[in-house]
This record gives structure tokens, C-alpha cells and sequence, in this order.
């Protein structure tokens, strides 16, 4: 007698209410990043749990990996991804499973990606004999600026075994739940910062020509910043400079000795990029000199643009239509926001998507970062099953 092998719809229905109930946990709490000890004590615990002997810990401080070799003889290895940091966002929802931790919040959906991940190993470990190859599950601290992702690559979790492909997924709570949303090519910017301090001559705001005004300086910068975009980068290519912090003077009468801005830059073309920090840089030291100011301008590269493989993404497309039906698989549209599974795509082939969690029946209107994200955890369920089947495909495609 043959016993048929139930379907993985089938697996993610019978495990959904542990993992919403471990996303919940999470939720409950969270954690910021590099800080994340409880988060990864807790998936350790899960993924040994599962039975996945070969986890290694402690990697870019507080990242994990977990390893499941498929009984079907060495192949190819698949890495997953899922982020566990949390914001420094204190919650505004009322729900049973709010925030513990006062001004700290899973508010992008880290807390779903880190449960689903978990969700996604058990399904894999307990069908491993159904797949040749090895899936190395990976959780990440710091993808909210600290760039966590990039330091578990200089700590060697792409090589022994090498990694061959990369996927990952994000909660999109700008797509309605039920939908799945892929994108061949650039997906989302690369994102820098910059610092710029203008140093002038502080003085009685009643005497300005006996002094260098930082904040007047600094104001023809923060306009003339606005031109670069405006007037010297290709109109086809995207591209942001946003002035976010102006910090200077305390006082109505007084003049100060500096001033400070902070900004981000976002951009695809990697020329576009280089130009943005040439001129953003030679532009502030021109009006700063011609105003008979200094300025020091500190320029942090940040995450690269996010880039994913045409045929991994057709892949991951044709997967999901099998999920949800070809009317629910869209197109997701170019973001300025950044990611650091970039730097994944940077080093391997692969493909990051987007799982709808937006109902406003439900209440699950807020965006990122809001205080009052919160998700519909039925798209869980479809990104999970997306991904496995993803993993399935591409290991047995030769
Ligand atoms: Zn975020
Ligand atoms: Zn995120």
C-alpha cells in the first residue's frame, strides 16, 4: 500500500497557528538590532527543535544559521533569509500580543519573516528525503541600518557549503493580503548617508558682519542639494536627495558657530550614484568656500541597490502563481527604500518578493515603520508556501 505524501498546502495549514503564535511571541518581544540575544536563543531552540543538527550561532553577533542536507545526495545549496530586528518605534496598537518593550516595536514585519522562516525549516527538514541538494536557512540582525546582512557574508555564511542561490521575502502592507508581488531587475535603491558640518564664526545676532553665519551657508546648501537631482542627473534615472536633520542655533539673537545637516541619497545606476557624491560633495564645499565658511562633508556608503536575477525571478513568479493564482501575482513597482538582502544578490543569484498583509476589513491599513503596523498573518501562510515550493523547484532543476 502507497501512502500518498500530503501536499505542503497541506503541512503549512496543520503548523500556520504555531507560526502566527511564534510571530506573536515575537512581536511581544522585540528586540533592536545586533541586540536580538532572546530572538536568536529562541529560533535556536526552534530549529534544534525541529531536528536540524548542524546550527551554528553568534554569527555578526547575534545571527544563526541552520542546515538541511537533503536525503536525496549532495546538490545544490539554496540559502533563505529572514531578518529579526525590531525599531525603535513605540507601538500604538492595542492588540493582546503589543509590544513588552517600551519604545521598541516589530513594526516592518521582521518578527512574521523570522516565525515563517522557522515554519519554512520544519517544513523542509521533515521532507528532506523528497529533495537532493542542502538549504541553509539564515537569520540576520540589523537590516534597519546596520547593514547585518553584510557582516555574516564577511563571516563566511556563503561559503563551506557554497551557497549557489538566494531568496528571501518581505511583508508588503502596501499589497493586499493574498497577493504576491516579484520584480525581475533593480527592485530597490541603494541608500547612503551623508554629514555635513559648516563651520563659520558665531557672534551677536545683531552684528552679522562680524561674523560667518552657519545657518545662512547652510541654508543656500540644503537649496542648492535640491538641484542636483533637479538639474544635473539623467531625468530617466531615479534618484532622491532629502536633507532630514538641520541641527543649529539655540538662541533668536545668536549666531552660531556651525551648523549640521544629515541627508540620504537614493539611487539605481551605480554611475548615478558616484556622480550624487561628487557633486554633493564639490557643491557644499563651493558655496561653504564662497561664503567664507568650512564644511566638512562625511559621506557614508550604504546599502547597494537590490537587484534580483531575471530567471530566479520567473521562477519565484511561476511558484507563486501556482499559489495564488495568476490574478494575484503582480508586478511590484520600483521602491526608493533599501534593503540589505542586497548584498546577498550582490554576491549570489537569487530573488527577494513581496507577500501582501494589507485588509482593511481587518484593520491592516498602517505602513511600515508606522506605530500601528500590524499585519494580516493569513499572508504568512501564502509566503511560506511560495518559498518551499521555490526551494523544491530549484533544487531539483538541474
Ligand atoms: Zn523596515
Ligand atoms: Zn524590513
Amino acid at each position: 500500500m502507497s501512502v500518498t505524501r500530503p501536499r505542503v498546502r497541506d503541512d503549512i495549514d496543520e503548523i500556520l497557528p504555531g507560526v502566527i503564535a511564534d510571530r506573536r511571541h515575537l512581536h511581544q518581544h522585540p528586540e533592536l538590532g545586533f541586540q536580538e540575544v532572546e530572538t536568536a536563543r529562541f529560533v535556536e531552540e526552534r530549529l534544534r527543535a525541529i531536528g536540524i543538527q548542524e546550527v551554528q550561532t553568534g554569527i555578526a553577533t547575534t545571527g544563526l544559521t541552520g542546515l538541511i542536507r537533503g536525503g536525496k545526495g549532495p546538490g545544490k545549496v539554496v540559502l533563505l533569509r529572514a531578518d529579526m530586528d525590531a525599531l525603535p518605534i513605540h507601538e500604538q496598537n492595542d492588540v493582546e500580543y503589543k509590544s513588552l518593550h517600551d519604545g521598541v516595536m516589530h513594526a516592518c514585519g521582521h518578527d512574521a519573516h523570522t516565525a515563517m522562516l522557522m515554519g519554512i525549516a520544519r517544513v523542509l527538514h521533515d521532507r528532506r528525503d523528497e529533495f537532493a541538494g542542502t538549504v541553509k536557512v539564515l537569520f540576520q540582525p540589523a537590516e534597519e541600518g546596520g547593514g547585518g546582512a553584510r557582516v555574516m557574508i564577511e563571516e563566511g555564511v556563503l561559503d563551506a557549503p557554497n551557497v549557489d542561490a538566494v531568496f528571501g521575502m518581505h511583508m508588503a502592507q502596501e499589497t493586499p493580503v493574498g497577493k504576491i508581488a516579484v520584480r525581475p531587475g533593480p527592485a530597490m535603491a541603494a541608500a547612503d548617508r551623508f554629514t555635513i558640518v559648516i563651520k563659520g564664526k558665531g557672534g551677536h545676532g545683531a552684528a552679522p558682519h562680524l561674523t560667518v553665519d552657519p545657518i545662512a551657508i547652510g541654508a543656500q546648501i540644503v537649496v542648492a542639494l535640491q538641484t542636483i537631482v533637479a538639474r544635473e542627473i539623467d531625468p530617466i534615472q531615479p534618484a532622491v536627495v532629502t536633507v532630514g536633520a538641520f541641527l543649529a542655533g539655540e538662541a533668536a539673537n545668536v549666531i552660531p558657530d556651525s551648523a549640521e545637516l544629515r541627508g540620504t541619497v537614493r539611487s539605481f545606476d551605480p554611475d548615478v550614484r558616484t556622480q550624487l557624491q561628487e557633486r554633493i560633495t564639490a557643491l557644499v564645499q563651493g558655496i561653504a568656500t564662497a561664503m567664507r565658511a568650512e564644511a566638512e562633508v562625511r559621506y557614508n556608503p550604504g546599502y547597494p541597490p537590490t537587484v534580483n536575477e531575471p530567471e530566479m525571478t520567473a521562477l519565484v513568479r511561476e511558484v507563486a502563481i501556482g499559489v495564488v493564482g495568476e490574478e494575484n501575482v503582480i508586478e511590484e513597482p520600483v521602491k526608493m527604500g533599501a534593503e540589505d538582502f542586497s548584498y546577498f544578490l550582490e554576491a549570489r543569484p537569487g530573488s527577494f518578493f513581496f507577500v501582501g498583509t494589507r485588509n482593511p476589513d481587518k484593520g491592516f491599513v498602517w505602513g511600515h515603520h508606522h506605530p500601528r503596523f500590524d499585519i494580516d498573518e493569513e499572508g504568512m501562510g501564502y509566503g511560506m508556501e511560495t518559498m518551499i515550493q521555490t526551494v523544491l523547484r530549484y533544487l531539483e532543476t538541474p
